[in-house]
């Protein structure tokens, strides 16, 4: 039996590209494995920012090592932008893109000497992680060309995916007894319309899987701030199954950079969508995505970032020092921002999120929460995460691992929040 292992870095549309690939792997006869006992390892790597990169390196050797010792194929793939291919060129046997990877199993086949039809990378069906929660793309690539970003470069322009086929896929999932599903798109507001000022296709899809019937909810990422609708945050409520979190990435709090970044929305744009989101959904939970360090970002443009950040009071925020990247139109741009000063930038805005997510979470104290229980940790605690994607621990004795259950919010943090399982009521006895 051929043993594959395959390792994700980055972004959750690897993780989802994963899935599917493990469907045509074991669909050739490769059965999963552990890294050390792998025959053919497959890394979906990220060349979105340099620390991923940094961390392939820290592995190939490795493999490269273990070559010596056993017969092993290493294949690269991924969002890798041309420059980080040709510096790996030597390292792995094969560096393939994506939908060469799905839509050419012959290719991976020759290495068994069996043959599998072509397969579109939308309809193949995933071999999912979890047997509770699933990612599910509804689009993939991007037409915006943000001047920091490879994602045009290695996934190709934005493609939308038929709406009966991601129906299809969330119907069986629910059947099975999936209880999350997250849909994936580098910006979902287009999905079916890039370039368009109106979100309808996107409104009509949600509608269609909130009307699908079971006991579970769902997720949306990632929206962008020039497309997210009046229309779709009105829509928003009606959405019953919908998990209350958005994930809005700012970018920037400066205008000049956001322009130089290509985004196309002001500051003042961006912290009205975030007042029309609060007013229309109270309890909603507000992650974005930030860079510091863009080439000529001044203290002063720095400081609206700051500000801009107190003002949204965002629940998360995945903060990033800018790495130029190789191919994008940010790459001809000197980048001068030093790294000490990079991090120091960095750590003010974590300091004002743990301030604005500390604010956020106190708000849960003495509430009842409905969660779904993601993992057994140690001594009886579980994870669970709310509607609004907010992480609670707990205890129990039971597993509940997959299951909807109610808790009452007894303690908070910066990152999270405690709480005490609240027994289902017990039917009266006739
Ligand atoms: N499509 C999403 C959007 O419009 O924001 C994000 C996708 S991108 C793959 C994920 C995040 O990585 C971005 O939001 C950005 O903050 C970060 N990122 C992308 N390129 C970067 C770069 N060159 N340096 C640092 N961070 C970067
Ligand atoms: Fe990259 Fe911008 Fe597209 Fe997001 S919207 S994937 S940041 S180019």
């Amino acid at each position: 039996m051929n043993k594959y292992f395959i390792f994700t870095l980055g972004c959750q549309m690897n993780r989802s590209d994963a899935e599917r690939l493990a469907t045509i792997l074991e669909g050739a006869g490769f059965k999963k494995s552990t890294e050390d006992k792998a025959d053919l390892i497959i890394i979906l790597a990220c060349s979105v920012r340099q620390s991923a990169i940094d961390r392939i390196w820290g592995r190939i050797n490795q493999w490269n090592h273990w070559k010596a010792k056993r017969p092993l194929i290493t294949i690269l793939s991924g969002c890798v932008v041309a420059d980080d291919k040709r510096k790996f060129r030597d390292k792995f046997d094969y560096i393939l893109t994506i939908d060469e990877l799905t839509a050419t199993p012959q290719m991976l086949l020759s290495l068994l000497k069996k043959k599998l039809p072509s397969q579109d990378y939308f309809r193949i069906h995933p071999k999912y992680e979890s047997n509770f929660q699933a990612y599910v793309p509804i689009s993939t690539g991007c037409n915006n060309f943000c001047t920091y970003c490879v994602v045009p470069y290695t996934r190709g322009r934005e493609k939308s995916r038929l709406a009966d086929d991601i129906i299809s896929e969330v119907k069986e999932l629910v059947s099975e007894g999936y209880k999350e599903i997250t849909l994936l798109g580098q910006n979902v507001n287009s999905y079916g319309l890039p370039g368009k000022t109106t979100n309808q296709p996107f409104i009509e899809l949600l509608k269609k899987i909130n009307a699908i019937p079971g006991n579970f909810w769902f997720f949306f990422i990632t929206n962008h701030p020039k497309d997210m609708s009046d229309e779709l945050i009105q829509t928003l409520p009606e959405l019953r199954k919908a998990g209350h979190y958005i994930h809005l990435p700012v970018q920037s709090g400066d205008d000049e950079i956001l322009k130089r970044m290509n985004r196309h929305y002001t500051t003042s744009h961006y912290l009205n969508l975030v007042k029309k989101i609060r007013e229309t959904l109270p309890d909603v939970c507000l992650s974005t995505d930030i860079i510091v360090g863009f080439p000529g970002e001044t203290e002063a443009q720095f400081e609206n970032t700051a500000h801009l950040m107190k003002q949204a009071k965002f629940d998360m925020a995945y903060i990033a020092q800018y790495s130029p990247r190789s191919g994008t139109a940010a790459y001809k741009l000197k980048d001068d921002v030093p790294k000490p000063e990079k991090k120091r930038r960095e750590k003010i805005l974590t300091e004002i999120l743990k301030e604005t997510a500390l604010a956020n979470n106190q708000k849960y104290v003495d509430e009842v929460v409905k969660v779904l229980v993601i993992e057994k940790l140690k001594d009886y605690y579980y994870l669970a995460k709310t509607r609004t994607f907010k992480n609670v621990k707990f205890q129990h004795t039971a597993n509940l691992v997959g299951q909807f259950t109610k808790l009452k919010i007894t303690k908070t943090g910066v990152w999270g929040l405690e709480g005490k399982f609240i027994p289902p009521p017990t039917l009266a006895k006739i």
